[in-house]
């Protein structure tokens, strides 16, 4: 079997190590040494100025728009995992759909401002498989119309754009280290941004609004990570290097595999330093890709829909016209792509592609 993905696990006297000092102090949860640990280490490895360790990057999501203000409208991208849309609507606003760029796979800034209304407060967009969004023409528009921009970043851990990490962008960005996730802490997010004040907004948020034992400064809700959690992270940081680095060979060497294949890739922005966390590939027709979807199941690999359906059909949202969006989703699956995945592995899925296209 050949999953699209795999959770890296480090080595369990690694993790044992860390959960010994757990046993020791007993200090579970609750902005514990380890939380505080990994957000120290992971600001270092970043090169960022504030970030806070959050349980998923849904709550990231939902702490951002909290923390920002937001209300009425948010242009959102229709192209994404469910959450980004899902945390619009679990704060209670309405998520306005713009079409994507049918290349990068990312929100089109030609058609945002056709969208903005008065009702509009902020643009939340996400980079697809780790491909930073038109970071520049997104930030212009925002000014212009003085609206707030959160960056669903889930995918992109080691992502850097114009030299720096792309969670630097945005009023806010958000990611997640979920186990399906190039880096992960089990479960677990992050929240990033450049203000000292709204970091501290968060904070309260991320912890029932807490300020000091018998005082709350804000609405909050339960945003904590655990010491369980912090140690996965501490434990797999060391090997981050290394996984991009694998997944860098690896993208390589599909791209290199399937030339033969009538299919397109995302195009990634040149600003953009990728992390390769996906492969991604757009067949000519949904009928093409059930066909190659069933070959490949047939042989024990399982490719994933990434990201279908698009977020504009679903039952519980206002319809937009996303042309685009409608027409990749229809068309796309990411391949296998993990640490542990061979070369080998990666010849028999191009070849049953392959064999089934020549059919
Ligand atoms: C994984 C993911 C999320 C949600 O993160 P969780 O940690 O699973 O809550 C949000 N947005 C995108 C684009 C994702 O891929």
């Amino acid at each position: 079997m050949i999953p699209v993905t795999k959770p890296f696990m480090p080595r369990l006297e690694e993790y044992e190590s860390y959960i010994r000092g757990i046993w020791q102090r007993q200090w579970l949860t609750n902005n514990g040494p380890l939380v505080n640990e990994l957000e120290l280490q992971l600001k270092q490895y970043l090169n960022v100025p504030h970030m806070l360790y959050v349980n998923n990057g849904s709550s990231a999501l939902q702490i951002a728009i909290k923390a920002l203000g937001l209300k009425g409208e948010i242009i959102t991208t229709p192209f994404s995992f469910i959450a980004t849309t899902s945390s619009i609507l679990w704060e209670g606003w309405k998520p306005v759909f713009v079409d994507i760029d049918p290349h990068t796979l990312n929100i089109d800034p030609a058609l945002i401002e056709a969208a903005i209304t008065p009702q509009t407060s902020a643009i939340l967009a996400t980079h697809v498989f780790g491909n930073p969004c038109d970071i520049d023409a997104i930030q212009e528009i925002a000014t212009r119309h003085n609206l707030k921009v959160i960056y669903d970043a889930a995918h992109c851990f080691g992502t850097k754009y114009k030299g720096r990490s792309v969670f630097q962008y945005g009023d806010i960005s958000i990611t997640s280290f979920h186990a399906t996730k190039l880096y992960h802490t089990i479960e677990g997010g992050a929240v990033f941004t450049q203000d000292a004040d709204l970091l501290k907004e968060m904070a309260y948020m991320r912890n029932f609004g807490f300020n000091g034992p018998e005082d709350f400064a804000c609405v909050g809700i339960n945003g904590k990570n655990s010491e369980f959690h912090a140690a996965m992270g501490l434990a797999n940081l060391k090997y981050v290097d290394d996984l991009l680095r694998k997944r860098k060979a690896q993208y390589l060497h599909y791209t290199e595999l399937l030339k033969g294949l009538d299919m397109q890739m995302q195009a990634i922005d040149k600003n953009a330093c990728h992390n390769y966390a996906y492969f991604p590939i757009i067949l000519p027709s949904e009928t093409v890709l059930k066909k190659m979807e069933a070959h490949l199941i047939g042989h024990g690999i399982y490719p994933r829909r990434y990201f279908y359906p698009s977020l504009h059909t679903l039952r519980f949202v206002e319809k937009y016209e996303c042309a685009n969006s409608l027409c990749i989703a229809q068309r796309i699956m990411c391949l296998p792509m993990h640490h542990e995945l061979t070369e080998e592995e990666m010849h028999m899925i191009v070849r049953v592609l392959l064999r089934t296209q020549n059919h």
